[in-house]
């Protein structure tokens, strides 16, 4: 279990069963209702649901709005804090229609509403968020038609903030609400002076994307003072970078934010609402640190910390406690979601057999790997790696001048790998050591193919580095033998995943148990809910995975019901998107092959079933079929 961290980052959802499968406590209420991993693949692929696939445990999403929300009310009640908190989900972390959903039903006792940072949020938001007591909070930068859909909201009633992120945003909304007669409620979005750290650090400084500054703030209330329109201004909202990793960075952003709340009401604006952006992080590597991907304090922590902090400051200043608004999006959705697929294949260096045989005519260096390779013990391990990279080498340039032949080559090359790899076997039974213990280790590590697209569904991985954990989904309880990367089906050498952790430790090459020949090997890309179900690309047309909503049934403990699937993107649909008239490919394809049959190349039967097949393929998924 140590191993690939499961209970470090399982948050309390994810463990090891005793049978060595992922075990899974969706719902943080009940805690000993468990559903085995898999038993829920056998379910999927027992439906005739080809995988890869995405699961998601909606039990999980709606147990995350549960307790942010009753984590800040037992704080508030706790701390005596005049408050509410008023939480809003920040839909571009994962825009799916059944998350937001389900995030909504989950979030209605709360009154828990949405953020929208772009004119397409803001209208699935619109559609999505009809309570009149939940924010509908609106970010992003805003043109004429955004501000006239949010003035819309308004008139529909809805609590939508306008949260302004550049001065001329102001001066845009103006005119036009007085010219629609709608009072708008408004956001202003503070430049933060705290510099946050990690990957997202750009979200904070004077050099932020986003937000006003201290002048800039002052100047816009002095225009709706102007305006007679102060009393709209509402909210005061910051957002210092997601996925905060350190608390300290929190509490600074947090102690900054509510001074100039509380400066701000000071000089007459009455705002009610302080937001605090998102930022709460997630433990992907299960180290509890300040690594980028992890966070070094647990969600009660930030709550207390954000609660008592703007009550401090409050209390000094004198001002009345704000309504509490946060809009996290990494911390409710990132569990919710796991990519699972099989693997396909194997690349192995030291795996392909060949005919070693020796023949009389054979090249010196032949001679010689073959004098290692067979009389390994009476070298000392160091000094038959050197032997060994060095004929490697020197048969290298021998071929390229035409020394050697190709089947001599072929011979020389596996014994190396044999020979490598029976070192590494070696040292682990005598305990001995070479200087180049890594390089080897890395040099014979395999390659599991799995059948995913990490461009498609674990974007970040390969964009900013993210770890998340990859485990196999069962036969945890068998010691992995083999260390490998998971490379992916696109073409594209970065598409691989290579980092564990292993403790605390960021590790290279995955352990993975060795492939049994008839016996399906699953892996499970855990806590993807969060962006990267939603930010992947196309590369290679691998298009969208086939989706499966998992409920469990909390009065049959161990059982759960396949709620819904949603059909992964076609072949068909993929190469639409990129132009293509897929009718006419299918009938120029046809054409060409009646062509065939008419020359007698082809019987009409095979014809017309080349023709259905070809029609099949395109209807069919972009992932490889593994029958
Ligand atoms: N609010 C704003 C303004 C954001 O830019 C973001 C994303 O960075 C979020 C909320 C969501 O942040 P997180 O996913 O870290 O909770």
């Amino acid at each position: 279990e140590e191993l690939y961290g499961v209970n470090r980052w399982g948050a309390g959802y994810f463990s090891i069963g005793e049978n060595g499968n992922i075990k899974i406590a969706p719902n943080h209420r009940l805690p000993d209702i468990t559903i085995d991993m898999r038993e829920v693949v056998d379910e999927i692929i027992a439906e005739g649901i080809e995988l890869p696939a995405v699961i998601r445990f909606h039990d999980i999403l709606r147990s995350q709005v549960e307790i942010i929300n009753e984590t800040f009310s037992k704080c508030i009640e706790e701390a005596e804090y005049k408050g509410k908190y008023c939480g809003v989900f920040p839909i571009k972390v994962n825009q799916m229609r059944e998350v937001v959903e389900e995030i909504m039903d989950a979030g209605e006792p709360y009154n828990y509403g949405l953020e929208a940072g772009s004119k397409p949020e803001l209208m699935a938001v619109m559609a999505y968020n009809d309570n009149p007591e939940a924010l509908t909070v609106l970010n992003g930068y805003k043109d004429k038609d955004y501000l006239t859909l949010a003035l819309l909201g308004r008139q529909l009633k809805r609590k939508m903030i306008i949260v302004v992120e550049k001065f001329s945003e102001l001066e845009m909304l103006i005119p036009l609400a007085k010219q629609l007669g709608v009072e708008p409620m408004i956001g202003l979005r503070s430049k933060m002076m705290v510099r946050s750290s990690g990957k997202w650090a750009g979200s904070s400084g004077d050099r932020a994307k986003f937000g006003l500054s201290i002048a800039e703030i002052l100047n816009a209330i002095e225009r709706l003072r102007e305006e007679d329109m102060l009393h709209c201004a509402k909210l005061l909202h910051f957002h210092i970078g997601s996925q905060l990793s350190d608390i300290r960075k929190i509490k600074e952003a947090v102690s900054e934010g509510a001074r100039l709340y509380a400066k701000l009401v000071q000089e007459g604006v009455e705002l009610e609402y302080l937001d605090i952006g998102g930022g709460l992080g997630i433990d992907y590597d299960g180290t509890s640190s300040t690594t980028d991907s992890s966070r070094n304090y647990s969600t009660e922590e930030y709550v207390a910390d954000v609660v008592w902090g703007i009550k401090q400051v409050c209390d000094l200043e004198n001002v009345p406690h704000p309504n509490i608004v946060s809009e996290s999006g990494r911390a409710m959705t990132a569990h919710h979601s796991c990519v699972v697929s099989n693997i396909v294949g194997e690349v192995n260096p030291s795996g392909t057999d060949f005919d070693l045989s020796a023949t009389e005519d054979e090249h010196i260096l032949v001679k010689n790997m073959r004098d290692l390779f067979i009389n390994g013990a009476q070298y000392h391990p160091q000094e038959r790696y050197n032997d060994a990279a060095g004929y490697k080498q020197s048969a290298y340039e021998a071929f390229k001048l035409g020394i050697l032949s190709l089947k001599e080559m072929a011979k020389l090359d596996t014994m190396y790998w044999r020979i490598l790899a029976d070192i590494h076997t070696g040292l682990d039974e005598e305990s001995a050591f070479i200087q180049e213990l890594d390089e080897l280790e890395d040099m014979l590590a395999s390659q599991y193919l799995c059948n995913f697209s990490i461009f498609q569904s674990a974007a970040d991985t390969w964009a900013i580095g993210q770890v998340l954990p990859i485990v196999p989904i069962s036969r945890l309880d068998e010691k992995p033998e083999v260390r490998c990367s998971i490379a992916d089906i696109t073409c594209d050498s970065d598409g691989k995943l290579s980092k564990y952790i292993e403790g605390t430790e960021i590790r290279e090459n995955i352990p993975m148990h060795k492939l049994k020949k008839d016996e399906a090997y699953h892996v499970g890309l855990f806590l993807t809910g969060a962006y990267q179900d939603v930010m992947g690309d196309m590369h290679n047309l691998f298009g969208r995975l086939t989706e499966v909503h998992v409920y469990c049934h909390d009065d049959e403990p161990g059982d759960f019901y396949i709620e819904e699937v949603v059909p992964g993107t076609s072949a068909e649909k993929v190469l639409t998107t990129m132009q293509y008239n897929t009718e006419y490919m299918a009938k120029t394809v046809k054409k060409h092959i009646d062509r065939q049959v008419r020359k007698g190349h082809l019987q009409p039967r095979e014809g017309v079933r080349w023709t259905n097949f070809y029609e099949k393929c395109l209807a069919g998924s972009t992932y490889l079929r593994v029958d």
